[in-house]
């Protein structure tokens, strides 16, 4: 990934990645803009973008430059994806960048350097330059990649997805997925993963017929609805639980306590007397700021969810049939048990069934 000025673009055409295609950011003042060059060189689009008067407000450029070429023809969407999931995952894109982590290219002497971490140590700088996505936004789809993630690890099956309860139904007994099989004359049910799989196990987890478990949801959800003060009151208190104002505070705290240190720290040469304490003190405060960040972040989603759950009980009436998208709205897991179904919404509410 390359990051580059304005001013840096007389010397790009000299660098050898100034031929490649690239997936780029204009970043100027709040304005971003994403873009990318498919079967035409990097160096071309940003010469045709920097002679448009409507992009006079461009300050700088940050691109992914592949040598591969693989950004033309069907592969093209492909790569966007990548793309997108690189600035997701790039603290780069935070407003931080990890100094000397891939490589430094001096425009003007046009040298590269690439940094194995052996000839300096490796700080990571802050707000180093202007954020693509804001830090509490960043760390959510950090979240939401993870929980995807561990998601796609637990089902092993293909067609996860296809059904709402695939992935969040599971057993009481053994804790395994619950799976949708469909039984020849006897109707569809949902059995453990582990009862499916393997002749021999050690779950007692049952087996339950899909029309009980969708009977079952529709109770969860009307219960939701019948009570609806005593539910409302309950999401209530959820919210209150997750109120973050002394949070933003302290993460304001620290963000102006990293900023001196890092100020700080920039000025003293490397190895010079006071670096390494100056440089474990910088640590210590991001490893709280990273930890209050993230304590924000979970909040912020949780408070969404919660919203969306109220929003529902608010605007609804019992329901008679199962619906799909209800259940991947406002259900984050279903848990079998010998006698009973809990039910848990993403609003941190759960249910009991006695089924
Ligand atoms: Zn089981």
């Amino acid at each position: 990934m390359i990051s580059m000025s304005r001013s840096d673009f007389p010397y790009l055409k000299e660098q050898d990645f100034a031929n490649y295609p690239a997936v780029y950011v204009l970043i100027g003042g709040n304005k971003r803009y994403v873009g990318q060059a498919a079967g035409q060189s990097i160096s071309l689009r940003l010469s045709q973008h920097f002679l448009k008067e409507d992009k006079a407000w461009v300050e700088s450029v940050l691109f992914f430059a592949r040598a591969d070429g693989i950004l033309t023809g069907g592969k093209r969407k492909l790569w966007r994806g990548e793309a997108v999931r690189l600035i997701l995952r790039n603290e780069k894109y935070m407003g931080d960048a990890l100094l000397q982590k891939t490589y430094t290219t001096d425009f003007l002497t046009k040298k590269r350097v690439k940094n194995d971490g052996s000839y300096a140590q490796q700080y990571y700088v802050e707000n180093s330059h202007p954020a693509i996505i804001p830090r509490v936004i960043f760390i959510q789809a950090q979240q939401e990649l993870d929980r995807r993630k561990s998601m796609k690890n637990k089902q092993s099956q293909c067609f996860s997805g296809k059904y709402a309860l695939s992935g969040i139904t599971v057993c009481g007994d053994c804790g395994n997925a619950y799976r949708r099989v469909h039984w020849k004359n006897r109707g569809t049910v949902w059995r453990c993963k582990s009862r499916v799989d393997k002749r021999e196990h050690n779950c007692n987890g049952r087996t339950i017929y899909e029309k009980d478990l969708h009977e079952a949801i529709i109770k969860a959800i009307n219960e939701t609805l019948v009570v609806r003060d005593a539910f409302l009151q309950q999401l209530n208190d959820n919210i209150n639980s997750v109120m973050t104002d002394g949070l933003t505070d302290r993460l304001g705290e620290l963000d102006c306590q990293l900023k001196e240190l890092e100020a700080e720290i920039i000025s003293l040469a490397v190895g010079g007397q006071g670096y390494d304490e100056l440089a474990s003190k910088i640590l210590a405060l991001r490893d709280e700021r990273d930890a209050v960040s993230k304590e924000i972040a979970t909040d912020a989603n949780m408070k969404q969810r919660i919203d969306e759950m109220e929003d529902f009980v608010k605007g609804h009436d019992a329901i008679v049939e199962y619906s799909e998208v209800l259940v991947r709205r406002l259900i984050e897991k279903v848990t079998i048990f010998e006698k009973n179904i809990v039910i848990d919404f993403k609003s941190g509410v759960s249910v009991t069934v006695d089924l």
